[in-house]
């Protein structure tokens, strides 16, 4: 079980698989209305894109309770079980401002327990899907969830659509004096800096997603991309897979207009530059972030600060 491979990340937040999804269970219709009966469901209410959450002995957790009348009639999916219990998602209403205890998964992720990060990642990706995808892209005709939430169906032609994942690359570039490549997207605050990343595109590996990326973006030539980790990124539907590479090139070009500075860092040059505000690094719940500390060597001491 304890896996000893240490060219991969350890501990990567929201990739634990402690909840069983017991997929078989799903082509059950009856399935979600028995739960939602059932007082010993426990249901992971969405309101927009937060979840409750409790602090109980110094620890993070879902604040979880039983069905409610009214998730009847709300959209809802069936999670799985976590030891034993069954658990489903319900997206109920926008969040009201009774609603102190909601946290986003970005604010929560890295603290939850691994069955608590679960739920939220697997409830908020399924969420955005529906939101999304309202239409039978065959026909234009309005789908009805089925499958207990994890299908699609179009009831005039009956085809069956599934929830979609957009596979990213993320990848830690380093040169032969073992420096960083850290870059600015055009998108983020003053100062955030982060790998690179990018979308896979059809027809293309994983490793020549890393390659032509990093050429796009920064202008520089990589080797020896090498698997990592990867990460469910559920904003709204990612799955970031995580790499490293070597620089066979160090000069920048910022080619398009999508990143808006990129420069190399030594371990100190981003010490100090993260301790006097000048870098604002990603959150720990990312992949980026532990990515970023794998080259380091250890936690990077950082403010917890969004990106965006
Ligand atoms: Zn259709």
């Amino acid at each position: 079980m304890a896996r000893a491979d240490r060219s991969l990340l350890p501990q990567v937040a929201l990739t634990a698989t402690a909840l069983d999804r017991r997929a078989e269970l799903r082509g059950d219709d009856g399935l979600l209305p028995r739960l939602l009966a059932d007082p010993a469901t426990r249901v992971v209410r969405l309101r927009g894109d937060a979840l409750a959450v409790e602090e109980r002995d110094g620890d993070l957790r879902l604040a979880l309770g039983p069905p409610e009348p009214d998730d009847a009639s709300r959209f809802a999916v069936y999670l799985g079980e976590a030891g034993g219990v069954a658990h489903v998602g319900v997206v109920a209403n926008a969040p009201g401002e009774e609603d102190a205890s909601l946290r986003t998964l970005r604010q929560v992720g890295a603290h939850l327990d691994d069955v608590g990060a679960a739920l939220f990642a697997t409830t908020l990706a399924l969420a955005n899907w529906h939101r999304t995808h309202p239409f039978c892209p065959r026909c234009g005709t309005q789908t009805v969830p089925a499958q207990s939430g994890w299908v699609r169906r179009c009831p005039r032609d009956d085809s069956e659509h599934y929830p979609r994942t957009d596979v990213a690359v993320i990848m830690a570039v380093v040169d032969d004096a073992d420096r960083l490549l850290l870059a600015q997207n055009s998108g983020f605050r003053r100062g955030g800096m982060s790998v690179l990343a990018g979308f896979v595109e059809p027809g293309e590996t994983l490793a020549a997603a890393v390659a032509r990326e990093v050429d796009e973006e920064v202008g520089v030539a990589v080797t020896e991309v090498r698997y990592r980790g990867d990460q469910p990124w559920p904003f709204p539907s990612s799955l970031m897979v995580g790499f490293t590479a070597r620089a066979t090139t160090t000069s920048i070009t910022l080619r398009d207009g999508e990143i808006a500075a990129a420069r190399w860092f030594g371990r100190d040059e981003l010490v100090s530059a993260v301790a006097d505000g000048s870098v604002v690094v990603p959150g720990r719940v990312s992949i980026a972030r532990r990515l970023i500390e794998l080259w380091f060597g250890g936690p990077l001491e950082a403010p917890e600060a969004a990106l965006r």
